[in-house]
């Protein structure tokens, strides 16, 4: 047997040992983290919505009216008319005829290669696309061929590359520890060349991107034709919990029969469906929360500029600050946290060797002031240009 111990002394050693900390009370821009109080800039909860108090009522009503279990999985008898109607829902938020709830993005990602890819397929994936399409590519059995981060035309010569079977290509819509976003006109328009299947996972564009938060697609004008198969997450902006699919009838009911990860789980709480419903709702209708976003990271990028600080070429929520090797960004991050400011130092392997980073997220709950005193703070512990 493998010396656990040995293993875990070394990944400290080498700064990449993770480790958790315990949040008091509700998600929000200031957090109870291990008895203190920060600042934080660091959730997906982009919208601030993940303890609105709609939500919190509306998942308290649900509980009422359809109790707290599923008791079954999906196809057995944990279907619930609040899981159907939210299903609906996102099918019109989206502008697609179908869509299909999974209770984690992960497991989403998970189902739909498995079920639409076997061992003599092809599956293309962005170098820097999230782990989980990665490790759907692996269950899936299909042969994985990786292109360069955001280039469509290596995918090109790729696909040209490819004879016999199906072939699908997989991308995030916002790169999530980058925070740019994906060529998708231009991916799209390869895929329809060499008739290949687009999936775009969404996660990080549903919500902030788009009239009505639509996402991605909708930001780059693309539809269902463009781009076959789009997966949401809900535990992002929307402030809930689980994942969709979206897409044609044929698609989704192909999912229902298939995917594994939908088939053979349990169906999330229907609560947190009739709450995800009233997220919705909110998501759609105020639009002050995305514009609060774009002038929050329009004056932290402008004040980060005048710092000479090193940005990546993000207009999203995700800024991410490169420090290089993973020691400088867990040193500081501790930093930060001395100072009263949450920010994780995001390392290997979750980013490539050498490019180490804060990741710096933004939440419409912040404030002006709020983001004034993070540029303070970096200004203190980062030496200048
Ligand atoms: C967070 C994330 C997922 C996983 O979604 P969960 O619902 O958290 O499992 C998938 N893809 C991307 C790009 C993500 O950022």
């Amino acid at each position: 047997m493998q010396d656990l111990a040995t293993a875990l002394a070394q990944r400290q050693a080498d700064q990449l040992y993770r480790r958790r900390r315990t949040v008091d009370g509700p998600q929000g821009v200031e957090l109870t983290l291990d008895g203190q109080t920060v600042l934080s800039f660091c959730s997906n909860d982009y919208l601030g919505l993940a303890s609105d108090p709609r939500l919190v009522a509306t998942l308290k009503d649900g509980a009422e009216r359809f109790g707290v279990g599923s008791g079954a999985a999906h196809l057995i008898s944990g279907h619930s008319r609040a899981h159907h109607e939210l299903e609906e829902a996102l099918a019109d938020f989206t502008g697609r005829p179908r869509a299909l709830l999974f209770s984690t993005g992960y497991m989403a990602n998970l189902g739909i290669l498995q079920a639409l890819l076997g061992r003599h397929d092809h599956v293309f994936e962005d170098r820097y696309n999230h782990a989980s399409l990665l490790d759907a590519a692996k269950l899936s059995g299909a042969k994985l061929h990786r292109y360069g981060h955001a280039d469509a035309d290596s995918l090109a010569d790729q696909l040209a590359g490819t004879g016999q079977g199906e072939r699908l290509v997989a991308t995030d819509g916002v790169f999530s520890m980058d925070g740019d976003a994906a060529p998708l006109v231009e991916l799209a328009r390869h895929c329809r060349q060499q008739d290949a299947w687009l999936l775009v996972d969404d996660a990080h564009g549903i919500g902030v991107l788009g009239e009505q938060g639509r996402g991605s697609l909708d930001a780059a004008g693309l539809g269902i034709k463009d781009v076959p198969i789009l997966m949401g997450t809900l535990g992002k902006a929307l402030g809930t919990a689980g994942a969709f699919v979206a897409g044609s009838e044929e698609l989704i009911e192909t999912l229902i029969q298939q995917a594994r990860t939908y088939v053979y789980t349990t169906a999330t709480p229907p609560a947190l469906a009739w709450a995800t419903l009233e997220s919705l709702r909110i998501v759609r209708a105020e639009e002050w929360r995305r514009e609060k976003l774009r002038a929050l990271v329009a004056r932290f990028r402008a004040g980060a500029d005048e710092l000479g600080l090193q940005l990546l070429d993000s207009r999203t929520p995700i800024q991410p600050l490169l420090v290089g090797d993973a020691a400088t960004a867990v040193r500081l991050s501790e930093e930060l946290l001395a100072r009263g400011i949450l920010v994780t130092a995001i390392r290997p392997p979750t980013v490539p060797a050498g490019t180490a980073r804060l990741r710096i997220t933004f939440s419409a709950l912040h404030e002006e002031r709020q983001v004034d005193r993070l540029l303070e703070v970096l200004e203190e512990i980062i030496p200048g240009p």
